[in-house]
């Protein structure tokens, strides 16, 4: 795997005005927590253990430290050469922390990683988020975002209420016919979603818990999942293929040997499983459906370095009344930072990667210009764009129920013969598509183990 990192192209280009080499970025993005170099291959692969965990995301994570102090033996195997898994922090340049996966702490005020970020010092920022401010510059004006906001209001109100007749069905269905905002909420739907309206599940959708609060990491969301899972015994580069539960112990067939397990916790996004990238002898149809019924959309972000940042506001939001759903929506100056961060989901944003490296980038270079005129074009340089889609091991950004299948989280969380355990974000029941779900979900899975043996 070149690079090692097929979630993210970092570019080159920003050498021309920082006059420092581009593999040097990469060379820091790799020695960020989470991509310890010391973790790599070092960690044997055990031939026995009590309890294999798949996946050093997240949830991995969570259901390796609930079962820390439990005596079992545990490793968690990993396919990446790093940890953390959609949660990823990288140093773009010199003067610019991105998180290319998870950034926010949403639902702060119920977050389990609010805690854990006090524990390890982590500094947290509580400044509001954006999204619903003021849009910087004329491409937005006031009015017509205000116009904009009602519309999107009265499209959840219309959900919430349909979703209380219990019937699922596609949340588009709750669109205003021929309301001039319905691209824009679709765009909307998007960055939630990672999809348009079309694929929501109404029920689902209504299920999430959203309280409204949402918070940051100084130090990124990802490095806070890395140093929590810092300790925790992970075999990288270790791709499982195959889970073998025919037999009294359960065998897995690895890229680095094969191992056994008496209990196995399995945290890979819906994708891998739906397409049997991951594989499970005897056969596990209702997994398989379930996760299909779960599938991962597309988000992906870019982070643009901006020259003369102090001529723009910080924590600012950037957006135009373009009408499309095919569109990005941008970040100025996070945490004061001299750049922009731009958005963008659903079809597009697969459409973007399908169109190459860089394809991303220079979308919103085009997309920013238009908002704020050609100059702005000499002041911007692209630094990093993810690439989840083209991720082996993601396949995708989070989970999302297609119409008709909001009860699939449950089925896909359920255990199999008290030894096979699901978590994952798309587990959690209220709190899917987010990283303090998919850690919670890795809990849940640890406490279902020590319960079968009787350790509850
Ligand atoms: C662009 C983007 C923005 C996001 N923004 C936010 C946000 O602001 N707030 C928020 O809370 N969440 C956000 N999320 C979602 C959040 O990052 C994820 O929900 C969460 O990190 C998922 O954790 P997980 O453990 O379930 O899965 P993952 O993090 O995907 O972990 C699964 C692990 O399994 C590994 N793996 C896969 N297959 C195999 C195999 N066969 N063998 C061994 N290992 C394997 C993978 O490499 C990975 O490390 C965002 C995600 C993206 C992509």
């Amino acid at each position: 795997m070149a690079g090692l990192v097929p979630a993210i192209h970092v570019f080159d280009t920003w050498r021309d005005f920082r006059g420092c080499p581009g593999h040097l970025v990469r060379r820091r993005a790799s020695l960020l927590p989470g991509h310890d170099d010391e973790l790599g291959d070092a960690m044997p692969l055990p031939s026995s253990v009590d309890a294999a965990i798949i996946g050093a995301g997240a949830a991995g994570l969570g259901a390796a430290d609930a079962l820390k102090d439990s005596g079992l033996s545990v490793i968690v195997l990993e396919a990446h050469d790093r940890i953390g898994g959609r949660a990823w922090t990288i140093q773009a340049s010199p003067e610019v922390i991105f998180d290319v996966g998870c950034g926010w702490l949403h639902s702060a005020d119920r977050n389990s990683f609010v805690a854990i970020a006090h524990e390890l010092d982590f500094e947290i920022n509580k400044s509001l988020p954006p999204w619903g401010q003021r849009a910087y510059g004329n491409a937005f004006p006031q009015e017509e975002r205000d116009d904009f906001s009602r519309a999107l209001e009265q499209f959840y109100e219309r959900a919430w209420q349909a979703a209380q007749k219990g019937e699922d069905g596609p949340a588009a269905r709750c669109l205003e016919p021929g309301n001039r905002w319905n691209p824009m909420i679709d765009a909307i739907s998007t960055y939630v979603n990672g999809c348009e309206l079309d694929q929501v599940s109404l029920l689902d959708t209504e299920a999430y818990e959203d309280t409204n609060i949402n918070w940051r990491v100084r130090r990124g969301y990802g490095a806070l999942v890395a140093a929590y899972g810092a300790s925790c015994p992970v075999a990288l580069n270790c791709n499982v293929t195959l889970v073998d539960h025919s037999g009294k112990r359960i065998r897995l067939e690895t890229s680095r040997g094969t191992l056994t397990a008496d209990k196995v916790i399995v945290t890979v996004p819906t994708n891998l499983i739906a397409g049997e990238a991951i594989r499970f002898t005897p056969a596990l149809p209702s997994k398989i459906d379930a996760a299909a019924g779960l599938p991962l959309g597309v988000d992906d972000k870019v982070m643009l370095a901006l020259e003369d940042a102090d001529a723009f506001p910080t924590e600012a939001n950037l957006r135009g009344a373009t009408m499309r759903t095919a569109m990005g929506t941008y970040h100025i100056r996070p945490f004061g930072q001299p750049c922009i961060e731009g958005f963008f989901g659903g079809r597009f944003a697969r459409e973007l990667e399908d169109a190459g490296k860089g394809a991303i980038a220079a979308q919103s270079i085009d997309e920013i210009a238009g908002f704020l005129g050609n100059d702005i074009r000499r002041k911007l340089k692209p630094l990093a764009e993810s690439r989840w889609a083209t991720d082996p091991f993601a396949r995708g950004s989070y989970s999302h129920a297609l119409p008709g299948h909001a009860g699939d989280r449950a089925a896909l969380a359920a255990p199999v013969e008290g030894r096979l355990f699901f978590a994952g974000e798309a587990t959690s029941p209220n709190f899917f598509s987010t990283a303090h779900g998919a850690r919670d979900s890795g809990e849940r899975a640890a406490m279902e183990v020590l319960a079968t043996l009787g350790r509850s």
